[in-house]
């Protein structure tokens, strides 16, 4: 393979430039919104070995993702953590021509552990996951009982090996939202840009129901009635959460709204999960199974870049757009456990 790039594009003209990979579907926690206990119980069959993309199939789809543009990479899971010798797959992904980018999303519970040999691998970015600042609360909704701590000292460890860091908070009504306020207070002037996501309605099993979202114009004027802030530029090009300042230098925060204020026309975005199936979409019903693919039809590389390219340039998604169109009542989706956000 020649390290030249090819940019595609979809039906409606986005570029290919993000991929995110599932490393794994089991998780330690279980978020009510994400894999709550009653679905993901005691027998729940996870993936087996066997059937997860091994690291030289996720080697081989990344550089060719590369060729054709990819030049960010996200990985995902489930809890990637949990992935064994996660950062020898890392140092292989940053080894590959035009990738620019290497992130993780975690709950940082392992990150003490693993910080500083992902960093060392060549990992720049970690996206932590912490829906609460008071333990009680917290406790309730990462399902296991797990207190705010553990989370705490893994944002540390990120911190000491260098990591660059945002946190991310789901906000869904009845569950969190009189942590908006804390959290905020919490990581005002430390250097780290706190996120609130819109509670969205991924996969089948998390009760969603628009009356469950705390919009992105809610959590602002909550935030803004204590601790005035301001709109901030976009960074780069399809930035997904808006940003705002606080007008006391205290640093800035962001808000993602993919429910009330979708971002669909500049979605560059495409997901691989754990078992090897790429989704278009993050509301998708159905992936396409590249391992199947590439495990039974010994594809060469350059088939590979063709079935790549052809799965790209017929995208239509755009589910965010339009959520609330019939055709979109009563489908089945995947489980952002599964696909990894
Ligand atoms: N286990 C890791 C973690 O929690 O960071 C990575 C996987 S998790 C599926 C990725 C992100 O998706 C987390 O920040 C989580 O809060 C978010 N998420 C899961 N379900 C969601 C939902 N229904 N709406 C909005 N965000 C959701
Ligand atoms: Fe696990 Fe992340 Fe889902 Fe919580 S949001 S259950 S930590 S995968
Ligand atoms: Fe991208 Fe689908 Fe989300 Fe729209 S709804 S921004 S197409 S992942």
């Amino acid at each position: 393979m020649t390290n030249e790039t090819t940019p595609i594009k979809d039906h409606f003209g986005r570029v290919l430039k993000d991929l995110r990979i599932s490393v794994i579907d089991k998780c330690n926690f279980r978020c009510t919104y994400c894999m709550p206990k009653e679905i993901f119980g005691e027998d729940y069959v996870f993936l087996s070995e066997k059937e997860l993309l091994s690291f030289e199939e996720i080697i081989r789809l990344a550089s060719v993702f590369a060729k054709l543009g990819v030049e960010k990479i996200r990985i995902t899971g489930g809890e990637p953590l949990m992935r064994r010798d996660l950062e020898e797959l890392i140092a292989e992904l940053n080894a590959i021509p035009g990738i620019k980018d290497i992130a993780l999303t975690t709950n940082a519970v392992m990150l003490p552990k693993k910080a500083k040999k992902l960093k060392e691998a060549g990992l720049k970015r970690v996206n932590i996951s912490l829906d609460a600042i008071e333990d009680e609360v917290f406790k309730e909704i990462n399902g296991k009982g797990v207190v705010a701590r553990p989370v705490l000292k893994g944002i540390e460890a990120a911190k000491e090996a260098g990591l660059g860091i945002k946190i991310n908070m789901v906000v869904k009504k009845g569950m969190n939202e009189s942590q908006v306020l804390p959290m905020a207070r919490y990581f005002k002037g430390k250097d780290i840009i706190l996120r609130f996501i819109e509670f969205m309605d991924v996969g089948n099993h998390n009760g969603w129901d628009f009356k469950n979202v705390i919009s992105k114009k809610d959590i602002i004027t909550m935030i803004n009635h204590e601790m005035p802030i301001e709109p901030a530029e976009e960074n780069y090009y399809g930035e997904v959460a808006s940003r705002y300042r606080y007008k006391d230098g205290g640093g800035e925060i962001g808000v993602i709204s993919s429910v009330t204020d979708s971002f669909c026309g500049t979605c560059t975005r495409i997901r691989l999960s754990a078992d090897g199936k790429l989704y278009t979409c993050l509301f998708a019903s159905d992936g396409f199974d590249i391992r199947k693919k590439m495990r039974d039809n010994q594809l060469s590389d350059v088939e590979l870049e063709e079935e790549l390219t052809h799965l790209w340039g017929r995208r239509k998604d755009r589910y965010s757009e339009e959520r609330s169109e019939e055709k979109h009542q009563n489908r089945r989706k995947i489980e952002m456990s599964y696909i990894g956000g």
